[in-house]
């Protein structure tokens, strides 16, 4: 079973965070058929995704996207805080030669640009940072970021194993934080302790889980677990979510699916699954897009609530198995 650790130690000068998330990302290579370095790229940042998900609250959201150059495009997480995670990878099939090292190049595959963090408090606005990437490997931007947009000092690791067959072996990693307060002599202590740790996957395919990997850091230092959350991929999408999308293209832009007289297919790129609403499905949309543009400018309905009555009900009917 996947799932995330949270500690804290050193009388809470130090938070950590650990993963097993070697069944959601083999999930996500499953769904997104993705090449090697392509499941390693969308592992560790679904993996960073999760860590960083369970640091937020209640109902809110958080999305990282890496776009950089390289012939990945884009690669795009989006997570929650009760442990769900989902993402995908503009060009899943990407292949490209392992690096000087003989591991997967990530770093290539994503190459130079930037991270963009998106946090849904469920505030007005949600709150947006961008970094550059550094070395696009992943973990060392999300430590960048830590450092630059929350001003906490992080140590970050991610990492992704892959089986001959390219299904996934290992998969998790870590955060360790810095809290206001901690001294030099912690801050070197813990320095010292991390330079000299292998690499997570090592370490999992050793037979550590999370436990062991947060008290082989920090076991010296008052570790304290705090909670342990399950943690899986899981993508909320159903059919009736994605009509809500295609209404609110709009009466016109239906009108023309509808006059082209073919059945339309949408794909959700987060779980890659194809949705497909007949001509008449499209129709009944027009409808609710009727009802919606005519409550908006007489202004008794307010906030699609006629639309959004009718899906509910659509969605309690069922069908809304995405997986
Ligand atoms: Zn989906």
């Amino acid at each position: 079973m996947d799932y995330i650790l949270r500690a804290t130690a050193a009388g809470e000068k130090i938070r950590a965070f650990a993963i097993r998330s070697t069944e959601l990302v083999e999930y996500a290579r499953s769904r997104h058929n993705t090449s090697p370095v392509a499941t390693a790229a969308l592992g560790r940042l679904l993996s960073g995704g999760a860590m960083m998900g369970v640091m937020m609250k209640g109902d809110d959201m958080l999305t990282l996207i890496m776009k950089g150059d390289g012939p990945i495009g884009a690669v795009t997480v989006t997570a929650d805080a009760n442990g769900n995670v989902k993402g995908y990878v503009n060009n899943p099939l990407v292949l490209i030669p392992t690096n000087y090292a003989g591991k997967l190049d990530v770093g290539a595959a994503i190459g130079y640009g930037t991270l963009t963090v998106i946090k849904d408090l469920g505030l007005k606005e949600p709150y947006v940072s961008q970094t550059p990437l550094g070395t696009s490997e992943v973990a060392e931007d999300l430590t960048y970021y830590f450092a630059k947009s929350e001003q906490t000092p992080s140590a970050v690791a991610l990492g992704v194993l892959m089986n001959k067959d390219n299904t996934v072996a290992q998969a998790g990693g870590f955060i360790v934080q810095l809290m206001p307060g901690a001294g030099d002599d912690l801050i070197e202590k813990l320095e010292a302790k991390l330079a000299a740790i292998k690499p997570v996957t090592e370490m999992m395919e050793e037979g550590m889980g999370p436990e062991e990997i947060l008290d082989y850091i920090l076991g010296d230092m008052d570790l304290e677990i705090l909670d342990k959350t399950p943690t899986q991929f899981l993508c909320g999408c159903s059919k009736e979510h994605i009509a809500r999308g295609l209404i609110a293209l709009g009466k016109q832009e239906l009108q023309s699916m509808i006059d082209d007289g073919e059945s339309i297919t949408v794909k959700c790129h987060f779980c890659n699954t194809d949705y497909t609403y007949s001509v008449d499905e499209l129709k009944e949309l027009l409808q609710f897009a009727r009802i919606k543009s005519a409550s908006k400018k007489v202004g008794i309905l307010g906030d699609d609530d006629a639309v959004n009555d009718f899906l509910d009900q659509a969605d309690d009917a069922g069908s809304n198995d995405a997986e």
